[in-house]
């Protein structure tokens, strides 16, 4: 009797454990379900606006087309706009903002570039997917994004020590193995990873800066605008060719913060 007892309350200690745990499988399960459908609502509405921007980048290369000389942009680079989690590079108050097809505030003075503008510099500069590239100005880090989609190798500087290791964070957050990036003046380029297949600046330059030229490859494109602060930039399309003689197209108008440091 004794024993049967026992072995009833083992039993009944056996079933309420079974039971305590089958409750928290289920809590647990429950709360981990409603995390995956919010985020997953989360992530389709970002898709939604994200595929809106890119009607809306479709538009203004259209609207544009005299300026690049083309209708529309290599599908890749719009596949590339299509893809990457522009939310994710704009500061957090900012998020709901980061499809319209603008400029937005990253802190320090500094902007993450407008859509359009993004998407036609990454087009003009002709990318293979085995090239190298190297980008001026880090900023938010989102430039670079696109074009680690898109290329073998990206070197990205950034000026502003904040901005340049809140980037660097973030590359290795979302795992962007094929981004290098560091803290520095990009004026000078990046010598010990040159010379590069493409060179893209994202602030304003008030001259081409010859070490940049002397770090493209032969047969490689530069994308940089040009101007001062106050008065309308040009951006310019700089091609070396084979020989190494330098061509530079002006693409259209723009305007973008200033390329800073001592130089
Ligand atoms: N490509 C950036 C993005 O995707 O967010 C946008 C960059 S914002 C328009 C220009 C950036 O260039 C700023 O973050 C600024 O601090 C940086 N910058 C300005 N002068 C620089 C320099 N000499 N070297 C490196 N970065 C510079």
């Amino acid at each position: 009797m004794h024993y049967f007892l026992n072995n009833l309350n083992i039993n009944n200690y056996r079933t309420n454990s079974y039971l305590i745990v089958l409750v928290l499988s289920c809590l647990l399960l429950t709360s981990y379900s409603t995390q995956i459908s919010a985020s997953s609502s989360e992530d389709l509405n970002y898709m939604k606006k994200r595929q809106k921007m890119v009607q809306l980048i479709e538009d203004d290369v259209k609207r544009t087309s005299v300026y690049l000389d083309k209708e529309a942009l290599d599908p890749k680079v719009m596949q590339a706009m299509n893809t990457i989690p522009r939310h994710k590079f704009v500061p957090e108050g900012w998020r709901d903002d980061a499809y319209q097809n603008n400029p937005l505030p990253i802190g320090h003075g500094q902007t993450i570039s407008q859509p359009y503008i993004v998407a036609i510099m990454t087009d003009l500069l002709k990318l293979s997917e085995h090239d190298k590239v190297l980008e001026i100005g880090t900023g938010s880090g989102y430039q670079a994004a696109i074009l680690a989609n898109l290329v073998d190798q990206v070197y990205s500087i950034e000026i502003i020590e904040p901005l340049g290791l809140r980037a660097a964070q973030l590359f290795k957050q979302l795992d962007y193995k094929n981004i290098s990036s560091k803290v520095g003046d990009g004026y000078y380029g990046w010598e010990e990873h040159a010379p590069f297949d493409a060179i893209i600046v994202t602030a304003a330059a008030s001259h081409i800066p010859h070490l940049l030229i002397e770090q493209l490859k032969p047969g490689g494109h530069m994308m940089i605008p040009v101007g001062s602060h106050f008065i309308t930039q040009q951006l310019l399309l700089v091609t070396k060719a084979e020989d190494g003689h330098i061509t530079i197209r002006q693409i259209l108008p723009v305007r973008f913060v200033p390329l800073t440091g001592d130089h």
